[in-house]
């Protein structure tokens, strides 16, 4: 007879937020685009359900993040869906949010499944923490002039990352709907004590800023290659589908280009694809995956007046290093639940 299962740790949001901090999703995150770029890791294409009327998807993102005697190598999937109406609105009905979901935790050694995590939280942190790698291998050093296009999740997040790497002292905040970008200033400032400004128009937000963050669920561009001062890093982090695009073609020309997986960004990037189709940039455009920079076999930023850009699309490697320090530090501070499935 077989024996029973080990119990499955469940974490929640709170807990997960309690025990992910932004510095230490950064270090994983790092070290889950070196593990891919040396090939030790597996990382399939993630697969979308669309509902009919397109309202939203359900993500699947399966993976394996290499280890090493620090952290183990993480099997897993996470499971997401993604409804973009779901954002707050300005009625009294708290508002679910845009993206949920689990990550499933296995053991990579016998298959059985170790722990659930929410995603929410996952995502959140760890999307921006890629963003701050990114930032922190291409942006230049003295950059401090942050202007973040969109107000949700995602820029909360972003604000805190791109604060872990270089020295903001100004944020501006541009959102379609103003009074989210209101909210949200209001809260960074009380957050973080900088100066949080709205700005009506995306294109002032941009003007002269020394990083740029997209946040929006936008499926036409919002950002344009024109606004762009010299020197300037960007990272793309919406429009992960093919035929959404947050980015004019100009944006994308003008830019020495990176991501975090080759083939996702030619498959599922339309900040990408759109402006290859147009015969604007050919594959060639691509400087290298951050893990590849990491390990010196790309290229980095050339000259201070360089305009540089990451093609976030978010794969689940990420997700699964995050999950795997979140379970650590749950277990060894006795945090989180476990139930018997056997
Ligand atoms: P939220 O739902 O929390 O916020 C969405 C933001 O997008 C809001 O500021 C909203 O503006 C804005 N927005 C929505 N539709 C449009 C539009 N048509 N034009 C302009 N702005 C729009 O989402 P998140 O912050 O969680 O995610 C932001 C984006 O990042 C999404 O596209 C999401 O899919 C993507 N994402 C990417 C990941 C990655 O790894 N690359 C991971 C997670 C998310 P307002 O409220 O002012 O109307």
């Amino acid at each position: 007879m077989s024996a029973s299962a080990p119990p499955v740790l469940l974490l929640s949001k709170p807990q997960v937020e309690s025990l992910l901090s932004m510095d230490e999703c950064i270090e994983a995150v790092e070290r889950a685009f070196l593990h891919l770029a040396r090939g030790d890791s597996v990382q399939p294409l993630r697969a979308a359900t669309w509902l009919p009327d397109r309202r939203g998807l359900l993500g699947t993102m399966p993976g394996m993040a290499g280890g090493s005697d620090e952290a183990p190598s993480t099997l897993g999937i996470k499971v997401v869906t993604v409804f973009p109406g779901n954002h707050p609105d300005d009625d009294d009905t708290p508002a679910l949010p845009s993206h949920q979901g689990v990550v499933l935790v296995f053991d990579a050694r016998f298959g059985n499944l170790t722990a659930i995590l929410d995603a929410e939280s996952i995502t959140a942190i760890r999307t921006a923490a890629a963003s701050a790698v990114a930032t922190r291998l291409l942006a230049r050093e003295d950059a401090s002039v942050l202007a973040l296009l969109g107000s949700g999740v995602q820029a909360e997040t972003h604000l805190e990352a791109m604060r872990a790497v270089r020295p903001v002292r100004e944020v501006r905040v541009w959102s379609r709907t103003p009074e989210h970008a209101q909210g949200f200033a209001r809260r960074a400032r009380e957050a973080h004590d900088l100066p949080v400004a709205v700005f009506p128009f995306a294109e002032d937000a941009v003007h002269g800023a020394e990083l740029i963050c997209t946040v929006t669920g936008a499926s036409q561009p919002v950002l344009q290659g024109a606004w762009l001062s010299p020197g300037a890093h960007v990272n793309a982090v919406g429009a992960c589908t093919p035929h959404a695009r947050e980015l004019d073609t100009e944006a994308v020309v003008r830019s020495r280009l990176y991501t975090d997986r080759r083939e996702s960004l030619f498959l599922e990037a339309g900040d990408f694809r759109i402006p290859k189709g147009e015969g604007a940039v050919t594959d060639e455009h691509l400087v290298g995956e951050l893990g590849e920079l990491l390990l010196g076999r790309s290229p980095g930023r050339g000259s201070e007046a360089q305009v540089t850009l990451f093609k976030s699309l978010g794969i689940a490697v990420e997700d699964l290093v995050s999950a795997e320090l979140v379970i650590r530090k749950a277990r060894a501070a006795g945090v989180g639940r476990e139930v018997s499935l056997g």
